[in-house]
């Protein structure tokens, strides 16, 4: 695993997707404001797509599950 830190305001991953199924969060943790750390190689599904997508993914249908 490894982890990278973005800016979820302007970068859009899978892991912060509400359509990608991580109920407990267990691949993302927050840093400060809107800075968010997440497992890049995790894999998880796409509820959307109907197969498991990375967490650095994204598509069109991304919807951001976090309220900001
Ligand atoms: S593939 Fe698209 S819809 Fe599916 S989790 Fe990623 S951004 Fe969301």
């Amino acid at each position: 695993m490894s982890k990278a830190i973005i800016n979820i305001t302007n970068t859009k991953c899978c892991a912060f997707c509400k359509y990608w199924w991580d109920p407990t969060c267990k691949y993302i943790m927050p840093n400060i404001n809107n800075q968010w750390y997440y497992e890049t190689t995790a894999q998880c599904r796409c509820i959307k797509k109907g197969h498991d997508t990375f967490a650095h993914s994204n598509c069109s249908m991304y919807r951001l599950k976090i309220e900001i």
